[in-house]
């Protein structure tokens, strides 16, 4: 029998992703995917856009990614099996899209003070009604020619200890993973080897997670060495963290990311999807 692909993090253009909703949803299942969530960065708007008529062969569990601060470090937590229309999580979205606005001012006013004319109102218009992100400015950058593209923009601009990285511009982690919980949904940590942790933070960082009634970490995320797959999975087994797996897939037109590409997971730990099954009489 074929495994069944949890592909459990990617992104429409509600956010930083290139295709909408449905679009998305439709290249995932062509892609092999049969179980997908849309986990936009702090907004769920891609729920109330989605055709469920178009995806009958695919299973859909609503999602989210929201952007947390803990030690003065950015961080993302994936919110799985949340109800979008919970008053939690129209709460959080609110919020969250108030951190974005007053950040994305900031950063207009860094960026311009080097020289990048009207970055905040050319990366709102880029981002056109979607929640405005840093890919926004990147994009931006390389249109005024700053840079060659969004990576090089990332590098000199955007990334770690950049003008353009606003520090501690967003909720804490108690009090994300509380809104994901009071939204029926379960708490992961993405893409935990992405943060520039050494294992000992990492392990403080999953342990006060876990304090708070986090649940998982992703231990297959996109493209990434099996020999990091094999150790984020011993890594939650040690913790007790649930493992989920996703590809963060934002647009078509690169090798290394598509939905559904990512290593399955290792035979040592607890997919997360386990709590989901339901027994047919
Ligand atoms: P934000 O949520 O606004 O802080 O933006 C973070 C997003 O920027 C990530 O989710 C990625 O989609 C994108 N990103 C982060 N680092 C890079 C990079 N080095 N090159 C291109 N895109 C990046
Ligand atoms: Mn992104
Ligand atoms: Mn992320
Ligand atoms: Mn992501």
């Amino acid at each position: 029998m074929q495994a069944v692909i949890y592909d459990l993090h990617m992104h429409s253009n509600a956010s930083d992703g290139a295709l909408p909703p449905d679009d998305l949803l439709e290249l995932a299942r062509a892609s092999g995917v049969d179980v997908a969530s849309i986990t936009d960065h702090d907004t769920v708007a891609a729920y109330e856009r989605i055709d469920s008529a178009r995806h009958s062969g695919l299973r859909i569990v609503p999602g989210i990614e929201l952007s947390t601060t803990w030690q003065g470090r950015s961080i993302h937590v994936v919110g799985l099996g949340i109800d979008p229309a919970s008053a939690a999580m129209t709460g959080a979205v609110r919020v969250q899209a108030g951190a974005r606005l007053e950040r994305a001012r900031k950063i207009g006013e860094r960026l311009d003070r080097l020289g990048v004319p009207n970055s905040f109102q050319s990366a709102l218009d880029i981002a056109d009604g979607a929640v405005i992100g840093r890919p926004h400015f990147a994009a931006h950058l390389v249109n005024t020619g700053f840079v060659r593209d969004a990576r090089t923009a990332f590098r000199k601009y955007l990334g770690n200890g950049k003008p353009g990285d606003v520090r501690c511009s967003w909720p804490d982690l108690e009090r994300v993973v509380r809104w994901i919980r009071d939204a029926g949904g379960t708490a992961v940590v993405a893409h935990p080897s992405k943060y520039g942790l050494t294992m000992t933070k990492l392990r403080a960082l999953l342990s006060e997670f876990a304090g708070h009634g986090g649940r998982g970490i992703e231990v297959a995320c996109g493209l990434q060495a099996p020999a990091l797959t094999r150790k984020l999975g011993t890594l939650a087994q040690d913790l007790g963290l649930l493992a989920s797996t996703g590809s963060d897939f934002h647009q078509p037109g690169n090798a290394w990311s598509r939905p559904g590409l990512f290593d399955p997971l290792p035979r040592n730990v607890t997919p997360i999807w386990e709590q989901w099954t339901t027994t047919c009489a």
